[in-house]
Parts: C-alpha cells; sequence; structure tokens
C-alpha cells in the first residue's frame, strides 16, 4: 500500500505544475481553443466537502484556482463551506444526479434539476455543470439532457460534452488509481492521449520530462486526499472494496 494520495503529494503535483509556468483556469473561463499551458483542476465533491475547503485553502495559498462541483445531498451540500471555497476565488458548480434521483422518472428529473439548481442558486452564482457518474447504480445521469438543455438553464459548460479530451490530457483519481480503466465504469472520455500514470509522483516525473501534453485536465475527488493516517488508511479500504464492487458491475455491463 502506497502512500499516495496525501496532501503532500497534491501539493507536490500543484507547486511542479506552478514551476512549470502551467496557467490555471476555473472551468468557467475555458476554452478549447488556448495556446500555452494551461491546467484546469475539476473537484467532484461527493463527500467529506471538508475535505474539499481543504484542498480549497492549499490551493489558495498557492494562488491556484480551481472548480469544485458540489452534489446536492445533505451530507455534501453545506452552504457554509460552498460559500468560503467561493470566497478563496474558486468557482462553484453543480455535480448533478437528478435523473438517478429519479431513478429515471424523467419529469421528476427534470423537476429536480431545476430546484436543485436553483438552491445552489441561492448561495453562489452557478455557471457550470458536471455529471456525477452514479457508479453503483443503472442511471446514467445525463439522459436528463435528452430532454431539456443546459444552455437553457444559463449553464455554459458540462466537461464531458464540451471539452474536447483529443486537446486536453484528461487524469482522474477514480477508483483512488489515475486514470484505472477498469474502474471508471462513467467517467470516461474518448481521447487520443494513451499515457499510463502509475503514481501522483510519476505524473510529476513525466510533467518534468516534458511527456506529458501542455493541456491538462486533473479530475480529483477531494473525499481521497487527505493526511497520512486514520481517515487514509479508512479511505485507502474502503476504495478497495468498492473497486471489488464495480469492477463486478464492469465485468456484467461489458
Ligand atoms: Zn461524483
Amino acid at each position: 500500500m502506497s502512500m499516495d494520495f496525501t496532501l503532500k503529494t497534491y501539493k507536490e503535483l500543484l507547486l511542479c505544475l506552478k514551476k512549470l509556468s502551467f496557467s490555471f483556469a476555473t472551468f468557467n473561463e475555458f476554452t478549447n481553443n488556448t495556446s500555452g499551458k494551461s491546467i484546469y483542476l475539476r473537484h467532484d465533491v461527493d463527500r467529506l466537502p471538508n475535505n474539499a475547503l481543504v484542498l480549497a485553502k492549499l490551493e489558495y495559498s498557492l494562488d491556484i484556482k480551481s472548480t469544485y462541483y458540489f452534489r446536492i445531498l445533505n451530507h455534501v451540500f453545506q452552504p457554509e463551506i460552498i460559500k468560503e471555497i467561493k470566497s478563496l476565488g474558486h468557482e462553484i458548480g453543480y455535480h448533478y444526479e437528478d435523473y438517478s434521483l429519479a431513478k429515471g422518472d424523467i419529469k421528476n428529473a427534470v423537476k429536480s434539476f431545476e430546484k436543485n439548481l436553483s438552491n445552489l442558486r441561492d448561495i453562489t452564482e452557478i455557471n457550470t455543470l458536471c455529471m456525477h457518474g452514479s457508479p453503483l447504480n443503472k442511471w446514467d445521469n445525463r439522459k436528463i439532457w435528452d430532454t431539456i438543455d443546459y444552455h437553457a438553464y444559463g449553464l455554459t459548460l458540462e466537461p464531458y460534452y464540451d471539452i474536447n479530451y483529443n486537446e486536453f490530457f484528461y487524469i482522474t483519481d477514480t477508483g483512488r488509481k489515475w486514470n484505472n480503466v477498469n474502474i471508471n465504469i462513467r467517467d470516461k472520455v474518448k481521447t487520443k492521449f494513451k499515457i499510463k500514470i502509475k503514481s501522483t509522483r510519476h505524473i510529476i516525473k513525466l510533467l518534468k520530462r516534458g511527456e506529458i501534453p501542455n493541456k491538462i485536465i486533473i479530475n480529483t475527488h477531494p473525499h481521497r486526499w487527505f493526511e497520512p493516517g486514520l481517515m487514509w488508511f479508512w479511505e485507502v479500504l474502503f476504495q478497495n472494496i468498492k473497486n471489488v464492487i464495480k469492477r463486478g458491475i464492469n465485468n456484467v455491463r461489458h
């Protein structure tokens, strides 16, 4: 069991990107056609919103801005935390899952989407949104876009639709391993890049060698990142159990 996904390794990664002169932006500012070195940090806040606040403060201390996608569930939707992250210069987006919450009932899903978006907007400005993968249930939250269009709600970007992943190298910590193709069920993107990432330190090594493209999107789940200690250990254990379940689902689906 290697000591990855700690705040220390995350900070090392950020410092490396800064040293290499990458420019950090939020998804509200996203464009596919940038020429310089650019990096977008996407954080999916699935649980433990306090961890998101810790990452947000760390980034702020390094003068870095990123985007935090919040689920609407009670244990995640914490207005005070959301406001504080926003006040640090980060973007807040909606990590939607209305279709799966409505168990595939499209009418209720649309109602739920409108209500939840409006609740979030009561707290802060929302311009972009991103699907929650709901890996353990059968509903694909993107199904809602067969019926409504997020642009009509003043939302400008959804990473699964508006980003060209042949331009941007995409890395995700889904399943607590970087770009683990066996574990991801829905958070997959179509891309020409085939770079195998073994660990956070490995990303840093490849960055220093210039072996990673100049345009990058890194997706992290803040609940996976801890100081080494008891919580770190529990998270590893919990994720390993979840991966076994997801692998089972993947085998059934494929
Ligand atoms: Zn999620």
